[in-house]
């Protein structure tokens, strides 16, 4: 049986006495996009964190493709195919979009990517030679994602991309990301705009207090009394 692209199993991850992460525990295939949404505070960054190896768990475990990656940090585990979007993008403003991108590559794989050419794939390549800092913060966004592509990701986390878009900017983004699902790549969407979700994918995670408190589709989750209650305040 092939082991799946990534397991997570009863995470925990504390800050002092909080347990910001409580006993989390999912899995995501090749090529396959989850959602996960959940208030503001609920440990949707933390879990990424946790993923991308920026914090170590306090318990449980992370596995990608079958093996443990506790001992990896994030160079780590980008080479080994884990890579992420940012909510703030911080590219190097003096240095050019170009020299952006190739500086990601330079910590990826080093493999045959999916997507050959992210400033291209992405509508960048006019911007190429730009100073970074001269983007606009959804040019931003962009860069961010071209670097993480550039990395040749086999999991691509991707940490509240929608925000700061326009509605034609994120259906756009959102095709591209269906894209490079369909190269095989696996896709964690953290996300506060439902709507973009939805368009994404029909298997969204919603997290509460560092807790997983349901796994469907959007739509039934809008019937559930428990994140009803959530996101009513309730
Ligand atoms: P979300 O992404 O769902 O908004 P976060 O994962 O950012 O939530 O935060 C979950 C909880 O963990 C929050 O209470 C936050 O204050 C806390 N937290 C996150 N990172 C840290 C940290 N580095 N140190 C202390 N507390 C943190």
């Amino acid at each position: 049986m092939s082991p799946n692209l990534l397991d997570v199993d009863h995470v925990i991850k504390r800050f002092g006495g909080f347990k910001a992460l409580n006993d989390v525990s999912f899995t995501l295939a090749e090529g396959e996009i989850l959602g996960i949404v959940g208030p503001n505070g609920s440990g949707k960054t933390t879990l990424i964190n946790v993923i991308s190896g920026l914090y170590a768990p306090d318990g449980g475990s992370v596995r990608f493709r079958g093996y443990d990656v506790r001992h990896l940090g994030l160079t780590g585990r980008s080479r080994r195919g884990i890579n992420r979007t940012f909510q703030i993008p911080k590219p190097f403003r003096q240095l050019t979009v170009a020299q952006n991108v190739a500086l990601a590559r330079h910590y990826g794989r080093h493999a045959s990517m999916p997507i050959e050419d992210p400033l291209a794939f992405l509508g960048l390549a006019e911007m190429a030679d730009w100073e970074a800092g001269r983007l606009t913060s959804a040019q931003q966004k962009l860069l961010d994602l071209a670097r993480a592509l550039a990395t040749g990701p086999r999991l691509l986390l991707v940490d509240e991309l929608a925000a700061g878009l326009n509605p034609q900017e994120m259906h756009q983004v959102s095709e591209k990301l269906l894209e490079v699902a369909r190269q095989g790549v696996g896709i964690i969407v953290v996300e506060h705009l439902l709507g973009f979700v939805n368009h994404l994918t029909r298997r969204v995670l919603v997290m509460n207090a560092g807790q997983l408190i349901f796994e469907g589709s959007l739509a039934e989750a809008a019937h559930d009394p428990t994140v009803v209650a959530v996101y009513l305040g309730g």
